[in-house]
């Protein structure tokens, strides 16, 4: 295999915590502590293996992190009036809701619920809008760590011809928004488009959101693109369960400049972005409060 195509989504995703760990402890240093509020409904094995995951990685970055647990038969005012406590606890800097929620609670309603401020998501309509106008807000997780694996990858993405495949809330629509914001051309190609594949074939980045698996290969692809695989699909193969992504890799690999693996590539990113935002988040609440112009190396958020 030709690993220098390999985007390394386990060592960008260490550099992106890296540089939370520097800037968590400058806060603490100015005595803000970070605190990141987890709530989990519902006893979802994959849910409970996210949840302490992001707990980890919080805790390793110098984020605390708060777990809130409410059993599956927990009604929607129990799950909002815990939300209305964490946006009102001065302490509490982001809000993480896990998704999927239990059928019986109205997910858009509990999203919302969540002040914009500290929805380390990015899912309110708030910071939903406020990333079409190009205004600075939280925005979702996963295409953010698409992002930083594009420009790590290509440098300025001025001027490319980007094809996302799948038009999600959570990462297909808000993908298609920071690309345009980084100044490619989109083109946005879904379950009901009548020419996926032609479009595809004539993108210089492709990046793959649908949830099927290795259903992309070498015939969607251009020579020489650069694929950002985000589907993570557990198939039975040869006897064993293993993860692949939505891109057929060992048919895409010789004909791209260079892929995402599955895994290794994107699902690291997720996490390091939710950390990153959590400090966004406590550095803007901060500067809600007083002026940290003192502290450079917060300039960035
Ligand atoms: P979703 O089911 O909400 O959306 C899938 C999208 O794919 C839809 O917009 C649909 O129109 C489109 N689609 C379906 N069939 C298609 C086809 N034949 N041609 C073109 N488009 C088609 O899924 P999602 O939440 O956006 O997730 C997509 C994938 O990404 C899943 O595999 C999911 O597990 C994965 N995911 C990974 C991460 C991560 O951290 N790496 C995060 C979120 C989602």
């Amino acid at each position: 295999m030709n690993s220098l195509k390999l985007i390394d989504g386990k060592a960008a995703s260490a550099r992106v915590l890296q540089q939370v760990r520097v800037d968590v402890a400058a806060l603490v240093l100015q005595g803000i502590q970070p605190v990141l509020a987890v709530i989990l409904v519902g006893e979802d094995p994959a849910s409970q293996v996210y949840v302490r995951n992001k707990i980890l990685r919080a805790e390793e970055a110098g984020i605390h992190s708060l777990e809130y647990r409410l059993p599956a038969d927990a009604g929607q005012a129990e799950v909002l009036d815990l939300i209305a406590r964490l946006n009102a606890d001065a302490s509490v800097n982001g809000i993480l809701l896990q998704l999927p929620l239990p059928a019986h609670i109205e997910e858009t309603r509990a999203l919302q619920a969540i002040a914009p401020g500290k929805d380390v998501d990015g899912f309110h309509s708030e910071n939903v809008g406020g990333l079409s106008q190009g205004r600075r807000v939280l925005t979702p997780c996963t295409p953010s760590g698409c992002m930083q694996l594009l420009t790590d990858t290509l440098g300025d993405l001025t001027g490319k011809h980007a094809v996302v495949i799948g038009r999600s809330n959570i990462v297909g629509k808000p993908m298609a928004a920071l690309l345009l914001q980084a100044h490619c051309s989109v083109t946005v190609v879904h379950s009901r488009s009548s020419n996926a594949q032609e479009l595809c074939r004539q993108a210089d980045i492709v990046v793959a959101a649908v949830g099927r698996p290795r259903m992309i290969d070498a015939s969607w692809l251009k020579e020489g693109c650069v694929v950002i695989d985000v589907g993570i699909n557990r198939i039975e193969e040869n006897g064993r369960s293993r993860l692949v992504g939505d891109v057929d890799f060992d048919s895409a690999l010789p004909i791209v400049s260079a892929i995402t693996p599955v895994p290794g590539g994107v699902g690291p990113m997720t996490i390091a972005f939710l950390m990153k935002n959590t400090v966004t988040a406590a550095v803007q609440q901060a500067q809600a409060q007083r002026s940290l112009s003192e502290a450079p190396c917060l300039s960035t958020y």
